[in-house]
């Protein structure tokens, strides 16, 4: 008797065998019955079935040895229908020593199943989803050993990745066939950027190609899939030894990670892939899809986030297959990039001129793919659930940044609809290009100076475009962000350097580093804080850790080199702060004077408002400053004690409410009076309706993202600010919580474009 499992082990050539059959001339169908026919002999089954999914989202007979040839194209199970349906429903295999007994067996007397007992069946899996089941029976009852199970599953994945890659498609017999999703869908996500994208999905990590699948020679392979998964092994473990300093959450994820590294069961999977004839890249593409569809469906969050890890695992592991990381792949025209959450570099890698828009499986606005993608000013949408199962490479999909939304393989309306939408985007944004030379004027004559946020130097080519007159806040933690370490002195010099020089006679405001809160860094040690957003960030960091602040200083003081120098320092909530700040400003000039470096032409000096204790210490704070700015976005959240990254209460107030209103009044009120230079650089002061209360305010001076300085100079073209200011004025002593809809019509009664 042919042991069972050992047959598979013993001739690799079977893989090769079901390759040159399906590869092989000669219509879809004998093909098929080939390749049945080929396991069965080889599985030593008396019964070999192939199962496809079908569009209308049932599992269709298509081929079978040992079951009447007549249920081909008739048998038919809808999902957790009978064994198949049940499988294709968990998408894991399925071992039974006798299958009739199983609750979910359903009888099809046109099979002439009656005789077979034992029963296996495994999934034939895409991206975590079962688009065909393969069974084989036997009369006698029987578990089928692991060995068994194992060899089926690497036929399965064979099998999918041919059919997938289109080998058997086009041919009438699988015409209808549900390959990969096709339905229209859409998704509801978070938006991370503002925009419309509509273009053509790429993978950011493509499927192993199925010519890829089968190796040559499986010792050569044995060993690199063995070298591999040491250097891994070790890469984790010094991370984890490393006196990188971790913090408690990072040192989790990375035990978790070395758990899963170290794990047998993942080690052995991998490796009895590889002895059946597969590559390494394809035994961790297929160990990945297995994991996918056991653990996707899991409700429980912390296995869930365990899947998480495992990918990260097995992405890991191709990197070190390869060698290195992956190098950027060509985009084609239009493309719209799919990711479950990018690294720091990873989106500057591809071209800009053809990538349109951004779709993420997690990620937050925080996140740094979302922070760089609007500094590239591409659309992008996250937090859209299991969306790498649900596209494919080649899908045409709509990035909708407006509304939180993607739409997946639209139909026409929809894409017509979109397309309009975005002519009109076009059309709004040629208007405010006419625009960008017109200086910032408003209709009874006052001056409004018009400055954009930037962080990194991507962004320095749109200040042009943009007709800003310079930089009011550079978010100078960006580039530690983006950064895989710290970025050092010369780095740091190097990146405000090409900064300024790209600005030119423009100013630019550098703020120093505004981390912890949202922004926390892997490398940098922190302790885990039970309110981030109230703790140890910001300009407290820095003057706890002066050796830090101290080395950018130097940098932009280094950089400036004797041009005129703008500094500002964020969350100051006491006077003594500002001073203390300031004061190693002063110590850094004297250090560079010392070493005979020329100083700055002229010092600036400023410090952000966002700390409401600061809006009732105007009078002894504004002396000491040479300019302030208000970043709304902290103010508002302080002021109204809801967090600005938490969905749930970040719209439960209005700023265009009385008392923030009256806040921002009083701020401005107090610098008019002291003769301070004010600006606001929140993102309030970026879209039209907002900043034309901050003119009615007194506010001359708004920094924002660069989208939002074409419509804010349409906004104060045609704004009346005596008769803005009256009408706001009045609106302060409103009693409601939010006067929005008021100021709105105060602006449209005036004509203002809002
Ligand atoms: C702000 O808080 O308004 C601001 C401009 O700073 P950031 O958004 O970087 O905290
Ligand atoms: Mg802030």
């Amino acid at each position: 008797m042919a042991v069972p499992g050992v047959a598979i082990r013993g001739q690799r050539s079977l893989l090769r065998q079901i390759r040159e059959a399906l590869a092989g001339g000669g219509p879809a169908q004998a093909r098929l019955d080939m390749v049945v026919r080929i396991i069965a002999r080889s599985m030593v089954a008396e019964v070999c079935s192939l199962y496809m999914r079908r569009a209308a989202g049932d599992m269709e007979l298509f081929a079978t040895e040992g079951l009447d040839p007549a249920a081909v194209h008739v048998t038919r199970m809808k999902p957790g229908e009978g064994l198949v349906g049940e499988i294709m429903k968990l998408g894991r295999p399925l071992n039974l020593a006798d299958a009739p007994e199983h609750p979910a067996f359903s009888y099809r007397p046109e099979t002439g199943e009656d005789p077979y007992h034992a029963f296996l069946g495994v999934p034939l899996l895409r991206g975590g989803r079962a688009i065909g089941v393969l069974v084989v029976q036997n009369r006698t009852a029987r578990i089928y050993t692991d060995d068994e199970v194992e060899d089926l599953q690497i036929v399965a994945m064979v099998l999918s990745e041919m059919v997938a890659a289109g080998e058997l498609i086009g041919e009438a017999a699988l015409k209808g066939v549900e390959i990969a999703p096709h339905r229209p869908e859409r998704l509801k996500g978070t938006r991370f950027g503002d925009g419309l994208a509509y273009g053509v999905a790429v993978l950011h990590e493509p499927p192993v190609a199925p010519s890829q699948l089968l190796s040559d020679d499986v010792a050569a392979e044995e060993m690199r899939l063995s070298a591999a998964i040491h250097s891994l092994q070790a890469q984790i473990d010094q991370m984890l030894a490393g006196d990188a300093g971790l913090v408690d959450a990072s040192f989790e994820v990375l035990d978790t990670y070395r758990m899963f590294a170290h794990s047998q069961s993942w080690n052995r999977s991998l490796q009895d892939a590889v002895s059946n004839g597969l590559t390494a890249e394809a035994a961790v593409e297929r160990v990945r899809s297995e994991h996918r569809a056991r653990l996707g469906q899991a409700r429980d969050p912390y296995l869930r986030e365990r899947l998480h890890d495992l990918e990260d695992l097995n992405d890991r592991l191709l990197r070190h297959l390869s060698g290195d990381g992956h190098a950027a792949r060509e985009l084609p025209e239009n493309a719209i990039l799919i990711a479950r959450n990018l690294g720091p570099a990873d989106l500057l890698e591809y071209d800009r001129k053809k990538l349109r828009g951004l779709l993420l499986e997690e990620g937050s606005a925080a996140s740094h793919a979302a922070i760089v993608a609007r500094a590239l000013d591409i659309p992008c949408v996250g937090r859209l659930p299991n969306l790498r199962d649900k596209v494919s490479e080649g899908d045409m999909v709509i990035v909708d940044a407006e509304t939180g939304e993607a739409y997946l393989r639209p139909r026409t309306d929809v894409v017509k609809a979109i397309q309009a939408r975005i002519d009109v985007r076009r059309q709004r944004r040629a208007e405010f290009d006419k625009l960008r030379d017109t200086p910032a004027f408003t209709r009874d004559g006052a001056k409004i100076s018009l400055f954009m946020n930037a962080g990194l130097d991507v962004d320095l080519d749109i200040l042009v475009d943009t007709g800003a007159e310079g930089i009011g806040l550079f978010r100078t933690e960006f580039q530690f962000m983006v950064a895989e370490e710290m970025p050092r002195f010369n780095a740091q010099t190097a990146l405000y350097g090409r900064v300024m020089d790209a600005a030119g006679d423009k100013p630019v405001t550098f703020r120093t580093l505004d981390l912890g809160g949202d922004k926390v860094l892997p490398y940098l040690e922190a302790e885990r804080e039970d309110n981030p957003a109230l703790g140890w960030r910001a300009i407290r960091m820095g003057l706890d850790r002066p050796a830090l602040l101290r080395l950018q200083l130097r940098a932009l003081i280094a950089a400036a080199r004797g041009r005129p120098l703008r500094v500002m320092f964020p969350l100051v909530a006491s006077v003594d702060e500002f001073r203390a700040a300031r004061a190693l400003v002063d110590v850094e000039i004297a250090w560079a004077q010392r070493r005979g470096r020329q100083a700055p032409s002229r010092l600036d000096v400023g410090a952000m408002i966002e700390a409401p204790s600061l809006v009732w210490h105007l009078d002894a704070l504004l002396p000491m400053t040479d300019f302030v700015s208000v970043g709304t976005n902290d103010l508002m959240q302080y002021l109204f004690a809801a967090d600005r990254g938490n969905p749930r209460v970040d719209s439960r107030y209005d700023p265009l409410s009385p008392p923030a209103l009256r806040a921002l009044e009083q701020i401005q009120r107090a610098c008019a009076e002291t003769g301070t230079p004010v600006s606001v650089c929140g993102e309030m002061a970026g879209r039209p309706l907002e900043a034309f209360a901050l003119v009615a305010l007194g506010f001359d001076r708004l920094s924002m993202p660069p989208a939002g300085v074409g419509p804010v100079k349409q906004m104060v073209l045609s704004c009346d600010r005596e008769a803005a200011r009256r009408g706001v004025a009045a609106l302060l002593k409103s009693g409601a919580g939010s006067v929005r809809n008021e100021i709105e019509t105060l602006a449209r009664k005036i004509y203002v474009a809002v």
